[in-house]
C-alpha cells in the first residue's frame, strides 16, 4: 500500500470527460486508478482562470464564462464518482480522507483575479464550495501582484482589496495560497496573516532560479508561519531550463529546503496537468518513486510522513472552519 498522499495543486479539471470519468481521459495525468495507485487521499483540484489574459472590456464575463465550465467539470466529476469521492469542506471533513478507500477532492481557485473586485464574491465562491485561492496567476489582478523578472512588479504587494480579500478568507475558513504571487505580496501576507497559509506549488528559488519559486528568505518566514509548501514537479520550477523533471531534481529542491525552512514546512502540489516536458512522475501513481528516492537520500519515515500528510494537513485543517 502507498502512503497516504495529500497533493495540493493539480489543473485536471481542464481535462475531464465528458462523463465526468476520472479515469476515460487518456491525456489527463490524474486519473482516478492513479490517485489509488498512489495513495492520494485528499487530491486539491484548481478552477484555472488566468484572468489576466482576457481583454479588459470582456475580462468579467469571459472569467465567468471559464470558471463556470470548469467548474461543471468539476461537478461532473464528483456525481461520477459519487461513491469514491466527496468534498472536503470542513476541517473535520478531513479526517474522513483514505477512509474506507474515500478520497477528498478539495476545489480551489487558481487566479484570486475570478473574485473581481467585490469582497462578497468571496463569499459567493465559498458557497460554491471553493475552500482556497491563489492570491494571483502571472498577472496583475484587483488582489496584488504576481511573481515577475521585473523588479518592480516583483516588489509590489497586495492591494487595499487585496488585504480585505485575505482576512474575509481567514474569516470564512478559506486558505490563501501565495504560489504565483510576487515576492512583495508574499511579504504582505506574511504580514497580515493571522492563521497559517500555504505556497501551493512552490519550489526553492536558490536550487532553480525561477521567480515563481521560493528565496530562502521566504521558506525561513513560510515555516515560522506555520506554512508548507507543495513540491511542484513541473521540469521548469525543478531544475532552471530544464525541460526534464526528474526525481533526483525533486531530491536536491527538498533536501534544500528542509535544511532551510525544516521538515514541518514539506508537502506535495504536483500542478499534474498544468505542466508539460518529461517527467518522471508521470502521475499520483508514481508518487512512491519520489518516496523511495528521498528515502535513500536520508528522509525518515516521519518526515515522509509530515511531507506526504501530516503538514499540509495541519494547514488545511487550521484554515478551514
Ligand atoms: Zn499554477
Amino acid at each position: 500500500m502507498a502512503r497516504k498522499a495529500l497533493d495540493l495543486h493539480c489543473d485536471t479539471l481542464m481535462k475531464i470527460a465528458k462523463s465526468g470519468d476520472l479515469n476515460e481521459n487518456q491525456s489527463a495525468m490524474v486519473t482516478l486508478k492513479g490517485l489509488q495507485e498512489g495513495g492520494v487521499a485528499l487530491q486539491c483540484f484548481a478552477d484555472f482562470v488566468p484572468t489576466g489574459m482576457f481583454p479588459k472590456f470582456c475580462r468579467k464575463a469571459a472569467t465567468n464564462a471559464m470558471f463556470g465550465k470548469f467548474y461543471k467539470n468539476y461537478q461532473k466529476m464528483m456525481a461520477f464518482h459519487a461513491d469514491t469521492l466527496f468534498p472536503i469542506l470542513t476541517a473535520a471533513d478531513i479526517d474522513k480522507a483514505g477512509v474506507d478507500g474515500k478520497i477528498g477532492i478539495l476545489l480551489t481557485i487558481e487566479d484570486g483575479g475570478v473574485l473581481g473586485d467585490k469582497l462578497e464574491n468571496v463569499k459567493k465562491y465559498y458557497d460554491k464550495g471553493v475552500r482556497l485561492v491563489t492570491l494571483t496567476w502571472n498577472h496583475p489582478n484587483a488582489i496584488g501582484y504576481p511573481n515577475s523578472k521585473d523588479p518592480a512588479i516583483m516588489e509590489k504587494g497586495l492591494t487595499d482589496f487585496g488585504k480585505e480579500v485575505v482576512a474575509e478568507m481567514e474569516r470564512l475558513g478559506m486558505v490563501v495560497d501565495v504560489s504565483h504571487v510576487s515576492d512583495g505580496v508574499f511579504w504582505d501576507v506574511a504580514a497580515i496573516a493571522k492563521k497559517p497559509f500555504l505556497a501551493s506549488h512552490s519550489n526553492a528559488r536558490a536550487v532553480c532560479g525561477h521567480t515563481r519559486n521560493m528565496t530562502d528568505d521566504m521558506i525561513r518566514k513560510l515555516a515560522e508561519k506555520g506554512g508548507v509548501m507543495g513540491l511542484n514537479i513541473g521540469p521548469e520550477f525543478i531544475t532552471f531550463g530544464s525541460e526534464e523533471s526528474t526525481v533526483d531534481g525533486m531530491v536536491k529542491q527538498i533536501l534544500h529546503i528542509r535544511e532551510v525552512g525544516g521538515s514541518d514546512i514539506l508537502a506535495l502540489g504536483s500542478d499534474f496537468d498544468g505542466i508539460h516536458g518529461k517527467l518522471e512522475v508521470a502521475g499520483p501513481q508514481d508518487w512512491p518513486k519520489l518516496e523511495k528516492a528521498l528515502s535513500d537520500a536520508g528522509l525518515s519515515d516521519d518526515e515522509l510522513e509530515k511531507m506526504w500528510w501530516t503538514n499540509a494537513q495541519r494547514v488545511l485543517r487550521a484554515a478551514l472552519a
